[in-house]
């Protein structure tokens, strides 16, 4: 493995460097080149594939832990919060044929159509200076009470779903007025440019100039001078076809009438009205993917044999850090030095710790009278799960183990029984 010798090298191999960093490198140096470039090959993954990408991932598991070798891969994935590499690899596979590729693809029995995402826009289909020119969008015009005549747009996101809304002003009063519902998986950025669409559109009659504000900069940006996705070119084609309407940015949102209107508008829930179909956005999709993986990841972890228990402690896998460091994870998983520990993997004919007793973690960190000082209050067996959760959750308790479990590693001759 020379990623995995480069990596030492960079990381010098000692503990001074921080784990989170150890866990960076992981992530940039050895899980982005191998998902580089799967979509070709991650989709159709062999259990034979799988158990190589295992135990590829086992080696840098055991790079950013410190843990013993012996460690099962499963406990270490679940602790560190890292994907098993071959899910990992099976996501972003799927993602580039849904979103690059636009053909449907399927996280095991999740299947992900290309028709329900936006996709990206090939290129720019208008000259944007030509844009300025025509004076149609500016971001610098500072906002004046032009309640006489004037088009507000605003998009915001309930529960109910995504919504938005305009109103057009006309001698300061209402003269039209809309409001539209979308998915709740569409953004409020989607919502911004599909009421700028609408209200275009609801303007086209008017043939006078008139101003529309919208306080999305980003949609202004983003669709109309460089459209990213497909669905927003036809923006371009609408303006120019439009051009006693100029488009202007509301810098300040608060305080206007005309813009309060349409704000108000948006928060409204209409729940007659059938949500308007736009696609997804892809943002909308990884997370959608990645959710689907997630689930996997815990059956998986819900129905091995190995990692047991470090399962009990942490029955749901996640994204989030565990946060255990090397002595907790040696603790909770038993992989550390233990006289039972050395007897299950028959580098010792009996579990015994020098006490005479069966030396497993919970005698250490209870009755062994060579660990008197760290000593834990002694815990039912029923109960120990229980208390292991309030060793782990309580700052002074994970200082008391990690002293407790460097004692032990420091004192091996002691605390673990030798054969004769
Ligand atoms: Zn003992």
């Amino acid at each position: 493995m020379d990623q995995y010798q480069h990596l030492c090298r960079i990381a010098g191999k000692t503990w001074g460097i921080n784990k989170n960093i150890r866990r960076l490198l992981y992530r940039t140096v050895i899980e982005r080149p191998l998902c580089h470039g799967a979509a070709a090959w991650g989709h159709n993954m062999t259990s034979r594939l799988q158990k190589k990408l295992d135990s590829i991932q086992h080696l840098f598991l055991l790079y950013i832990t410190g843990a013993y070798r012996t460690t099962p891969t499963a406990a270490l994935q679940v602790i560190t919060d890292l994907n098993p590499l071959h899910l990992q690899i099976q996501q972003e596979a799927t993602y580039a044929r849904v979103a690059r590729a636009r053909s449907s693809s399927n996280v095991f029995t999740v299947i992900f159509n290309p028709t329900d995402y936006e996709s990206k826009s090939s290129g720019i289909h208008i000259n944007p200076p030509n844009f300025l020119l025509h004076n149609q969008i500016s971001f610098a015009e500072n906002h004046r009470d032009s309640g006489a005549k004037a088009i507000y747009t605003d998009g915001s996101k309930m529960d109910e779903g995504t919504l938005s809304a305009y109103c057009i002003f006309e001698n300061y009063g209402i003269i039209v007025s809309w409001q539209g519902k979308l998915d709740h998986s569409n953004s409020v950025f989607q919502a911004e440019i599909l009421v700028i669409k609408m209200a275009i559109e609801a303007a086209s009659f008017l043939h006078r100039p008139i101003k529309l504000w919208t306080g999305s900069l980003s949609s202004l940006m983003a669709t109309i001078l460089n459209p990213t996705m497909v669905w927003c070119e036809r923006f371009q084609t609408l303006m120019l076809a439009q051009k006693h309407i100029h488009l202007r940015w509301l810098k300040a949102h608060v305080g206007y009438f005309g813009n309060e209107c349409a704000d108000e508008l948006a928060k409204e829930v209409i729940s007659e009205s059938d949500p308007f179909f736009l696609p997804k956005p892809l943002s909308y999709l990884k997370s959608e993917i990645r959710s689907a993986a997630l689930s996997i990841w815990q059956d998986n972890w819900d129905n091995r044999e190995t990692g047991r228990s470090t399962h009990n402690i942490v029955p749901r896998v996640s994204l989030k850090l565990v946060g255990w460091n090397r002595e907790e994870l040696m603790f909770i998983t038993g992989h550390g030095p233990f006289s039972s520990y050395l007897h299950s993997f028959n580098l010792r004919t009996h579990d015994n710790c020098s006490c005479g007793e069966k030396g497993d973690p919970i005698h250490y960190a209870t009755k062994c009278r060579f660990t008197l000082s760290w000593h834990f209050q002694n815990s039912t067996v029923s109960l120990k799960l229980q208390w292991l959760k309030n060793i782990l959750t309580n700052n002074l308790s994970r200082t008391r183990l990690r002293l407790l479990m460097r004692f032990i590693c420091d004192e091996s001759n002691l605390v673990v029984e030798h054969n004769n």
